[in-house]
């Protein structure tokens, strides 16, 4: 595998973009964001899009200007009292619930709603979720991507019932992963989220197999087209707001109310370090979904956070290496025991599947474990440092004493 030389984004992320010095385009998109990018104009642009937003709502006579889909988390917290309280606008708060929220998660969506907002839940069906659950299993590994289909839809879905002209998502993964050099790494255009790697199959291969009926999956996908000819715009806020960075909603939300992780979580478990990710989902598909992402492209959970870390400025890169060496890949055994039990398999014929998806990068060791093959720690082993301290620097959370 090949790393990014500013951050430890591997070239294994699935259409990854990097320049001719080996930069990432997640690093391409923060120096842009500091240099080139002009905020004040962008600013603009935004309130324009408010300006014509309201108009619209009132000419709809909807009493809804903009929806936005939350779940209570550091994200979407921010999102919602921005879209209020600096834009003006009167939001409805679309919340998706998990099939299995955790204590957390619950105590956040609460905490949203008690901020003053309408809001609507909508949750998919339970038994046909199962069921894509267990077919993406098999089929690609990647067991937790139809609940990003619901996550996404619901607010879109909400939208053009009630005519609302506008919707806010919050980040642009295009942008902030430098997943893709297309459309979806530059533009504003929260419309095309459904263009997005993990949302683009669609849900026409489970129809087809026979697996569900197409109106088992309303709630699985949404129609761009519908949403263009209703006039309904959707945009990303972090093309907008230059704030809008996973460290800075964290603090914003802190102030707001916003529950993280306990400071003595068990990180054994954890494929990651962070407090304050995915406060949400139920944890076993979650960790167990990010295990297998590690298996498929020899990266976890950890790379991920590490990137923002790096790239905010917390952490060195080698401070970087040195987390994904210890948490990527991490997965508590008992989230791997209660996925099996949930779409009932064993325990040995998850390995199996799990395994037959392993990707290139990994080899077997003389013990006969898998191991990758000259991972970045190896290519540049980190000297000396003290994890603890290291994940100290990256808890901006414990620095305002949370
Ligand atoms: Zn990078």
């Amino acid at each position: 595998m090949k790393y990014c030389t500013k951050c430890v984004q591997p070239d294994t992320r699935p259409n990854i973009y990097f320049n001719e010095e080996g930069v990432c385009g997640g690093c391409l998109w923060k120096e842009k964001m500091e240099t080139t990018i002009d905020w004040n104009q962008r600013q603009k642009e935004l309130n324009e899009i408010v300006v014509e937003t309201k108009r619209k709502a009132k000419k709809r006579g909807t009493p809804y200007e903009c929806a936005i889909g939350v779940s209570g988390g550091k994200d979407s917290t921010f999102q919602a009292l921005y879209a209020r309280d600096v834009l003006g606008l009167r939001p409805l708060l679309v919340n998706c619930e998990p099939g299995n929220i955790s204590e957390i998660g619950l105590k956040n969506i609460e905490n949203l709603k008690n901020l003053g907002f309408d809001t609507i839940a909508l949750r998919a069906n339970s038994i046909v979720q199962k069921k894509l659950i267990k077919r993406d299993f098999y089929d690609n590994l990647n067991p937790g991507r139809t609940t990003e289909y619901v996550l996404y839809a619901v607010t879109y879905i909400i939208a053009q019932k009630f005519d609302i002209p506008l919707i806010i998502q919050g980040e642009n993964v295009g942008l902030t992963f430098g997943d893709s050099k297309s459309e979806l790494g530059t533009g504003d255009d929260a419309l095309i989220a459904n263009k997005h790697n993990t949302l683009i199959e669609g849900i026409e291969p489970f129809i087809k197999e026979g697996l569900v009926e197409e109106d088992d999956m309303f709630l699985f996908h949404y129609d761009a087209n519908k949403l263009r000819e209703m006039d309904i715009r959707g945009i990303w806020m972090n093309y907008y707001v230059k704030e809008y960075s996973f460290q800075h909603n964290l603090l914003f939300s802190l102030k707001n109310g916003l529950t993280i992780r306990s400071k003595d979580r068990n990180l054994d478990n954890l494929g990651t370090y962070n407090r304050y990710s995915q406060l949400d989902g139920s944890g076993d598909l979650l960790e167990v979904n990010q295990m297998m992402k590690h298996v498929k492209f020899g990266f976890g959970q950890a790379t991920d956070h590490v990137n923002y870390d790096i790239r905010y400025g917390l952490i060195s890169r080698a401070e970087g290496i040195a987390l994904i060496k210890t948490f990527d890949g991490k997965c508590g055994n008992k989230y791997i025991k209660n996925f099996c039990e949930y779409i009932d398999i064993s325990e040995k014929e998850f390995w199996d599947v799990t395994n037959s998806f392993r990707g290139d990068m990994w080899e077997l060791d003389d013990n006969g474990d898998w191991k990758l093959k000259n991972p970045l720690w190896e290519q540049e082993p980190p000297s000396d440092l003290d994890l603890k301290e290291i994940i100290a620097k990256t808890d901006i959370a414990a620095k305002v004493g949370k």
